[in-house]
């Protein structure tokens, strides 16, 4: 651990910011994004730590516990927001309660307001097959949303290798949606590096990565890619949408 690491665990434990304005929270994303571009991504981390406190989290949508496990080494007991739609595969199930069994986060598994027999009984069977947008919506925007409402700041696995719509993604930037600070540490890494990651530090992966599925979202939307593939193709494929609206 870093000196800067112990200072922003040390940050994490004992500051209790008091709630910045809008105002306040877009100037920081003005100094800090131009400072922090070309920031190793701990450290990246380690400024949001110490800047946000406990008003930061981190969201993981369990395809792997690389930011998890980078985030719990700079503040042991952070918070990791994980959004529990109805429609995970057992696997992304299973990694989620791996993490919170061996990593030293405070994992938090996010609901929608109604469950799947609910949303059925509401909208008709299946509305993921005729509405995706409409689902994405209840079952992931706006959870989302409500969980952010007690941080200034949230960060992401997002990584601009991933897809040609990420390619735009700053590292510290302000989510005009939510009105807080995005903060995406890896996203300048390359495949590569989150291979080495890793391997490096023996970080979980969701088993499904293993078994054609490079991108892991609910399992009616998501199918098997072949070798060579752009691996976001296999996420709502024939549909035309490509985002579930969290990042846009
Ligand atoms: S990914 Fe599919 S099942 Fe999951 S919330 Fe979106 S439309 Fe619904």
């Amino acid at each position: 651990m870093t000196a800067a690491t112990t200072s922003a665990a040390r940050a994490f434990r004992g500051a209790q910011t008091q709630g910045r304005s809008e105002d306040e929270l877009k100037e920081l994303v003005r100094h800090a994004g131009a400072d922090l571009e070309l920031a190793p991504a701990e450290v990246i981390i380690e400024w949001a730590v110490a800047t946000f406190g406990e008003r930061f989290c981190i969201t993981s949508s369990m395809a792997d516990a690389v930011l998890s496990h980078l985030a719990s080494t700079v503040a042991p007991g952070i918070d990791v927001v994980f959004l529990d739609t109805g429609y995970h595969f057992a696997e992304t199930v299973g990694t989620r309660d791996a993490v919170e069994a061996t990593l030293p986060v405070n994992l938090i598994s996010i609901t929608p307001k109604q469950t799947v027999e609910e949303q059925d009984a509401e909208y008709g069977k299946d509305l993921f097959a005729r509405d995706p947008d409409l689902c994405c919506a209840l079952r992931k925007v706006a959870p989302l949303s409500d969980a952010l409402q007690k941080y200034e700041a949230w960060a992401t696995g997002l990584r601009r290798a991933e897809t040609h719509n990420r390619v735009i993604a700053p590292v510290i930037g302000w989510d005009e949606k939510k009105r807080k600070v995005k903060v995406s540490p890896l996203a300048r890494w390359s495949d590569a590096e989150v291979e080495r990651y890793i391997a490096e530090n023996g970080v979980l992966v969701n088993p499904l990565q293993y078994d054609g599925y490079p991108s892991i979202g609910c399992w009616p939307c998501t199918r098997r890619v072949a070798p060579g593939e752009d691996p976001r193709s296999g996420r709502w494929a024939g549909t035309g949408k490509t985002e579930c609206g969290i990042h846009q």
